[in-house]
């Protein structure tokens, strides 16, 4: 089945395309999330690679090193306006995230239709309720 979904930042200047359905979609409450988004927690689509084609000339990388893992992240966001696009990661080479709201159309990523994952739930906020009856683990599930 063919797919083209679109998404972009707030200003349009960093807009993508997806081709393929995402791997899942994981909702991350690890500290480095709730820092890079300002909120309570990350929600990331999660592809191959392979599958987005984004326009990133208007792209920043700020490059993190994870104090647990020794290993880089690499967070993806507008040079103009801000806005967090996703990122990709040293651990898992073949993907690259995308930030669930910069989708333009959310109906196509409901629950029945891509799977999610709730990690790191050991450091959630009490103010970011996690779901009854998730996929949910305390820490990843790499
Ligand atoms: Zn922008
Ligand atoms: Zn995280």
């Amino acid at each position: 089945m063919s797919i083209r979904k679109q998404g972009q930042c707030v200003c349009g200047a960093v807009s993508y395309t997806v081709i393929a359905q995402p791997k899942r979609i994981t909702i991350c409450h690890c500290k480095w999330c709730q820092r890079r988004t300002g909120s309570g927690f990350g929600v990331e689509v999660v592809f191959d690679k392979s599958h987005v084609q984004i326009n990133d000339d208007a792209v920043t990388r700020y490059r993190h090193i994870s104090d647990e893992s020794g290993r880089w992240l690499d967070q993806h966001f507008c040079s103009h306006c801000g806005s967090n696009i996703g990122f990709t990661l040293e651990a898992v080479p073949g993907i690259r995230t995308l930030a669930a709201g910069t989708f333009d159309d959310q109906t196509w990523l409901s629950s029945d239709k891509v799977e999610r994952k709730y990690v790191y739930t050991s450091s959630a906020q009490d103010w970011a309720d996690i779901p009854d009856n998730v996929d949910r683990y305390e820490k990843h599930f790499r």
